[in-house]
């Protein structure tokens, strides 16, 4: 359970100063063999355990999370720069999440009767049969509700887990693993591997039965081939350049603050905040200083106090990206109507929350995902334009439509996995009881919900014939059986759904 690894050591800083704030111990791909063989042994034993017990363990872990606020805030936010706020959006996440896993795996997992081919003579049922080991590789920008989440399911579901975070953020993954422990979960089960994605990645897909990956469209397609090859299950969520729609029929000063936080929340580093905006040429005006105002109104910083709103970016490389984006563009004319400048003066790596206008088909900004707090405006003449224009990407992960009464049917003319009406993306997210993904390039197969606990597990039906065979019976010539049989699926299709 604890974090598995020999030399060298992986050294963590914080983005808010430079400060070291701890040194991991990197898995070298030798040693996965190991790590991978001592999951099996303890997944046998653990698929045996009742779901009633299983599920006991991670309402305790919920509890425990809620009781350890204070210290899993304060990992999460001195390793990866964001604000209080912001990590706390993990630990809710996290406490009510599991919950929710845990609520849903006896029911969703627990086998089930089934009409069988020949009513009363054949008895059918399914098990949902746990996968094996599950690799869970993760990103830096939820450090501990997306590894904790996905491997409760993974869990619950009866698998093992080998955890790779990012290198940037193993901290979290290791509190993760100690509060697993503490909860009660069985040695061997979850074990953290830390190191390169480019090392660890590809023997560790090599080894597992299933792969679950958060992270880029680039490296999700690497790894959708690597485990079509070896034809085990692969899910991911993957990019998005997220569209918020801004109908006519909007509150708009309630859009404008909410549009405002669904942007910038995270600093922009989350896969369903919000890069597009489409504004009805109606409210147009109306709209856009308000936006202006909520997102001047937010408040840049590092450190711990809770009115920081928008905390530092994770790395150089991140705001070395975001600056790209933001100066592409202002070069080819765009215009900055907030932001666009990086202050150093604040920590190294915080950057002010952007709005951009005139933004073309030439910019990086205007398809690219620049997982930053960069939000482009665009003036759209009909709700048609404003649906067309969202669905214009070759992603497709999350929405959010601020409307009083169109909210439902634009929703349903979006091509993105999640929609959000008169909200940005916590609603969906939140909702753990539905699933969540993306369509198109960002992504495949869902988290969260029945269907989160499903895709670990591998459907098995077990039919048991009783008394006849499905089978003409000694005597009954071929053509008899096949006419009596005739009549009883005509009957069965009248009287069996
Ligand atoms: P991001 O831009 O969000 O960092 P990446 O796809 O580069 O997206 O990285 C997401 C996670 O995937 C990180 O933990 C990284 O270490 C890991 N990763 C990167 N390359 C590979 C790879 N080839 N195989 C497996 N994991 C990888």
């Amino acid at each position: 359970m604890s974090l598995s690894g020999s030399q060298p050591w992986l050294t963590v800083t914080s983005p808010w100063d430079g400060r070291v704030l701890g040194t991991v111990a990197v898995t070298a791909p030798s040693e996965l063999d190991e790590i991978v063989n001592r999951a099996r042994q303890a997944q046998r034993r653990w698929q045996q355990v009742p779901l009633a017990t299983r599920s006991r363990i991670f309402r305790r872990f919920a509890d425990l999370v809620l009781n350890k606020c204070d210290h899993i805030l304060d990992t999460i936010q001195t390793e990866s720069g964001k604000s209080r706020l912001s990590a706390f959006e993990e630990v809710m996440d996290t406490a009510r999440g599991l919950r929710v896993f845990a609520n849903l795996a006896p029911k969703t997992l627990g086998s089930s009767r089934y009409p069988g081919v020949i009513p009363v003579l054949t008895k059918a049922v399914v098990h949902h049969q746990p996968v094996g080991v599950v690799g869970i590789i993760t990103p830096w920008n939820y450090p501990f509700t997306l590894p904790a989440t996905d491997a409760a399911a993974a869990l619950l579901a009866g698998n093992a887990v080998i955890l790779k975070p990012d290198s940037q953020s193993p901290l979290s993954a290791q509190l993760l693993a100690e509060l697993f422990t503490e909860a009660g979960l069985p040695d061997g089960l979850f074990t953290v591997a830390a190191g390169r994605g480019a090392v660890l990645g590809p023997p560790l897909v090599d080894k597992v039965d299933f792969v679950m990956f958060t992270g880029s469209t680039a490296t999700g397609r690497r790894l959708a081939t690597a485990c079509a090859q070896r034809l085990i299950g692969f899910s991911a969520e993957l990019g998005g350049k997220n569209p918020v729609l801004i109908l006519p029929d909007a509150n708009l000063e309630a859009a404008a603050i909410g549009t405002a936080r669904s942007a910038f929340a995270n600093t922009g580093q989350l896969c369903v905040s919000m890069e597009r905006a489409y504004v009805h040429t109606d409210i147009y005006d109306d709209f856009v200083p308000r936006l202006v105002a909520a997102t001047r109104g937010l408040r840049v910083g590092v450190g711990h106090d809770w009115n920081i709103d928008v905390g530092s970016l994770i790395s150089a490389a991140q705001l070395e990206t975001v600056s790209h984006h933001v100066e592409d563009a202002l070069a080819k004319g765009a215009t900055a109507l907030t932001g666009a400048k990086p202050r150093p003066d604040i920590g190294p790596f915080c950057y002010e929350p952007t709005i951009l206008t005139g933004v073309e088909e030439s910019m990086t900004v205007c398809a690219e995902e620049t997982f930053g707090p960069v939000l482009s405006i665009y003036r759209v003449d009909s709700v048609a334009e404003a649906i067309a224009a969202a669905n214009d990407s070759r992603y497709g992960l999350n929405a959010s439509i601020w409307s009083q009464r169109q909210g439902w049917a634009v929703a349903k003319q979006l091509h993105t996995g999640t929609v959000n009406i008169n909200d940005g993306y916590a609603p969906s997210f939140g909702s753990h009881h539905t699933p969540m993904g993306g369509m198109g390039e960002s992504g495949i197969g869902r988290r969260h919900g029945a269907a989160g606990l499903l895709k670990y597990t591998e459907a098995q039906t077990v039919a048991h014939q009783r008394l006849l065979p499905i089978a003409p019976p000694p005597g009954v010539s071929n053509e008899a059986f096949a006419r009596a049989m005739t009549v009883g699926i005509r009957v069965l299709n009248k009287l069996v759904r």
